[in-house]
C-alpha cells in the first residue's frame, strides 16, 4: 500500500518534470552545427504535421519551436538544450506543396548530412497527423533511425481530432506497417494527451535525471 502511494507519488512528480530549454542556434548547413558532444534527439515530420506543437508540448513551453512556415525558407535545423549536453533538435518540415525540386535536394542533402554526422544523436521522433497515411519521406526518415539504430518514436498528432476508438486503429494500422520498429502513440499537444509518456521516452534517451530537468512549480 505505502509503496504503491510512493510509486504514485514519483511518476507524479516524473510527468511534471519540465526540460527548461534553452535556444542554442539555427543551423544553415553542416558546418554550423554545435558541437556535437553529449546527446541529442531530432524531431522531424511532415509540414503541418504538428511538429512544432509536439515539440513546444514536451519542452513543457508554449512558444519553442520556431520554424519558420515559408516553403524554401525553413532549411534551418534549430538545437536546443534541455540539460548540460542534452539536446532536442528541430528538424526542417518536409512535404510542402509547390517547392521547388532543387529546395527538395537541397533540403535532402542537408537532412541527410545531420544523419550522417552527429554522433550524438540518440533519438528520433516523428510527427505525423494521426489522420494521414505514413508518407514517403517519413518512412526515409525513419529507415535513416532504423540504419542508425537509433530510438524510435512515431507521434500520432492532433489525436483530439479522432474519438479514442479512431485513434486507436489509427496506431494499431501505423504499428503494423512498422513491424515492430520504434513506438507509436496516439498524442495531441493541445490535449496533452501522451505528452507525458513521449516525455518521458525523451528523457530516457537522453538520460536526464534529476536533477538535471527542472520540476515544474518547484521554481
Ligand atoms: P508543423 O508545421 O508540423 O510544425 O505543425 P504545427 O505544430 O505548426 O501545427 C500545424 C497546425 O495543426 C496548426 O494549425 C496547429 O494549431 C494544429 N495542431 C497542432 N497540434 C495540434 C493538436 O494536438 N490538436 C489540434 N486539434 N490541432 C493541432
Amino acid at each position: 500500500m505505502y509503496t504503491n502511494a510512493l510509486f504514485q507519488a514519483v511518476n507524479q512528480a516524473e510527468s511534471n518534470t519540465v526540460l527548461d530549454p534553452v535556444f542554442i542556434k539555427s543551423s544553415a548547413q553542416p558546418k554550423d552545427f554545435p558541437p556535437d558532444r553529449g546527446m541529442e534527439v531530432a524531431v522531424v515530420g511532415r509540414s503541418n504535421s504538428g511538429k512544432s506543437s509536439a515539440v513546444n508540448a514536451l519542452a513543457g513551453v508554449r512558444k519553442l519551436a520556431r520554424t519558420s512556415k515559408t516553403p524554401g525558407r525553413t532549411q534551418l535545423i534549430n538545437f536546443f538544450g534541455v540539460a548540460e549536453e542534452r539536446r532536442i533538435v528541430d528538424l526542417p518540415g518536409y512535404g510542402f506543396a509547390r517547392v521547388p525540386p532543387a529546395v527538395r535536394a537541397k533540403w535532402r542533402e542537408f537532412i541527410e548530412a545531420y544523419f550522417a554526422q552527429r554522433e550524438s544523436l540518440v533519438g528520433l521522433i516523428v510527427t505525423m497527423d494521426i489522420r494521414r497515411e505514413l508518407s514517403e519521406l517519413d518512412r526515409t526518415m525513419l529507415n535513416f533511425a532504423s540504419d542508425l539504430s537509433l530510438e524510435t518514436l512515431v507521434l500520432l498528432t492532433k489525436a483530439d481530432k479522432l474519438s479514442r476508438g479512431a485513434g486507436l486503429s489509427a496506431q494499431a494500422r501505423v504499428r503494423k506497417e512498422l513491424a515492430g520498429f520504434g513506438e507509436v502513440m496516439v498524442f495531441s499537444g493541445l490535449k496533452g494527451q501522451g505528452v507525458d509518456a513521449a516525455r518521458r521516452h525523451l528523457t530516457d534517451w537522453l538520460q536526464i535525471t534529476e536533477p538535471a530537468a527542472r520540476r515544474q512549480g518547484a521554481e
